[in-house]
C-alpha cells in the first residue's frame, strides 16, 4: 500500500486546527470507560451535557439540502438483516447540505457530505455491484440527481466561500474532485479544508481487508496536507454546528449536528432513516418484532460491522443529542446522510 495521506499522520494534528474550532470535551471520559454496557451507560448521560452546549450555542445562519443520488444497497446490510423482506436491495438516497455558521465575527461555510456520485463508483463494492448488474439495470437502479458544482451554482454559492468539507465517514468518498488542484494548479474549492477524524486518515492509510471494499484508497491523493484538518474528538464551529465521534460503523465516524429554529438535528450514516432509531415503532415488516424481541433501541446500518457494540453507543448518542420532532417526542431529528427511499419507512427525515 502506497503512502497515500503522509509519512507520519499524526503531524496533521498539533497546529492545523484552525481557530473556528473549539474542543469539547463533555464525552471523552465517557467513550475511555472500558465495560461496552457501561459505556453506553456513561456516553448516553454525557451525551445530555453535550446537548445542552450545543443547544446553548443558538442557531445556525441557515442549511440548504441537495439530493445527490439514489443507490441500491444490500437489505441484509441497511437493517441489519432484520427486515422481513424479499426483496435483496433497498434504495437510498445520498444528500448534502450547505451549512452558514456565524464564527468569530464572520460567517463559515461548510459542505456536509459533498458526495462526488461519479468517483464514488468506483468503490469496490460499487464496482462489483455494476458488473452484476451490468450497465443498463445500474442506469435504472442508480440515479444522479445533481452534483455538488450544480448544486452550489444554483444556490448562488461561489465554489471560493466554502470554508471546510466534511464527511460523516469516507466510505465511497472521493475528494480530490474538489480540493486536488487541477491541471491549472488551482482546486475547484479553493479555499476548503477536509474537517476529518485522526481515526479514518489511519483507516484510510493502511486498510484492513474487510475495510478495503467500502473506501476509495486514492481518495485524498494530491490533495495539499495543509488542505487537510486531522480531529481527534468532539468540536463545535460557531453557534449551531458540532463534529461529535461516533465511532463504530468506522473507526473515524463522526456525526454533524446542526442546530435550527427546531432544535438540533443529526446527520450520519449510522442508521438509513429514523425507524433505525426507533424500530419498536416501524411499519417496516420484521423490524419491531426484532426490537422487542431482542430488546434494542437501535437497527445498525451494518455493512462493516468495525464495532458493532460501539456504533450502536453511537446512535444512543445521536438520539440523545438530537431534538425530538416537534408534537412527536418519541422521534429524533435525525437525517441519515444516505436515507432509505424504498421501501418506504415509517418516518421520512423526522417528519410524519
Ligand atoms: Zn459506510
Amino acid at each position: 500500500m502506497p503512502e497515500l495521506i503522509a509519512a507520519r499522520p499524526c503531524e496533521y494534528r498539533a497546529a492545523m486546527i484552525p481557530a473556528d474550532l473549539v474542543r469539547c470535551r463533555e464525552l471523552d471520559e465517557a467513550w475511555s470507560t472500558r465495560s461496552a454496557g457501561a459505556r453506553l451507560d456513561a456516553v448516553r448521560r454525557a451525551g445530555r451535557t453535550l446537548r445542552d452546549r450545543i443547544l446553548a450555542g443558538g442557531a445556525v445562519r441557515s442549511v440548504r439540502t441537495a439530493d445527490i443520488a439514489t443507490f441500491p444497497y444490500p437489505t441484509k446490510l441497511g437493517l441489519q438483516g432484520v427486515a422481513a423482506t424479499a426483496a435483496p436491495y433497498l434504495l437510498l438516497r445520498s444528500r448534502m447540505h450547505l451549512v452558514e455558521v456565524a464564527a468569530g465575527g464572520r460567517t463559515a461555510t461548510i459542505l456536509v457530505n459533498p458526495t462526488d456520485p461519479e468517483r464514488s463508483a468506483a468503490a469496490p463494492y460499487a464496482a462489483r455491484l455494476a458488473d452484476r448488474f451490468g450497465a443498463t439495470a445500474r442506469r435504472l437502479l442508480a440515479r444522479v440527481h445533481t452534483t455538488v458544482e450544480q448544486a452550489l451554482a444554483g444556490w448562488g454559492i461561489a465554489p471560493d466561500a466554502v470554508d471546510y468539507i466534511t464527511f460523516d465517514h469516507l466510505h465511497a468518498q472521493d475528494v480530490r474532485g474538489l480540493l486536488a488542484p487541477g491541471p491549472g494548479g488551482r482546486a475547484y474549492l479553493a479555499n476548503a479544508r477536509l474537517l476529518v477524524q485522526q481515526g479514518e486518515l489511519d483507516a484510510l492509510a493502511h486498510l484492513h481487508p474487510l475495510q478495503a471494499e467500502w473506501y476509495i484508497p486514492e481518495c485524498l491523493l494530491g490533495v495539499p496536507a495543509d488542505r487537510i484538518v486531522a480531529l481527534d474528538g468532539d468540536y463545535l464551529i460557531g453557534g449551531g454546528f458540532a463534529l461529535v465521534r461516533t465511532p463504530g460503523h468506522t473507526a473515524g465516524n463522526h456525526t454533524l449536528v446542526l442546530v435550527t429554529a427546531r432544535g438540533a438535528w443529526t446527520v450520519s450514516e449510522n442508521g438509513i432513516c429514523v425507524d433505525a432509531y426507533v424500530p419498536g415503532l416501524s411499519q417496516l415488516r420484521g423490524v419491531a418484532r426484532h426490537a422487542r424481541d431482542r430488546g434494542v433501541e437501535c437497527i445498525l446500518n451494518a455493512s462493516t460491522r468495525e464495532a458493532s457494540l460501539d456504533q450502536y453507543t453511537s446512535m444512543v448518542l445521536e438520539k440523545t443529542l438530537a431534538s425530538s420532532v416537534p408534537d412527536h417526542p418519541e422521534l429524533p431529528q435525525h437525517l441519515a446522510s444516505s436515507e432509505l427511499v424504498w421501501p418506504k419507512p415509517s418516518f421520512r427525515d423526522g417528519v410524519h
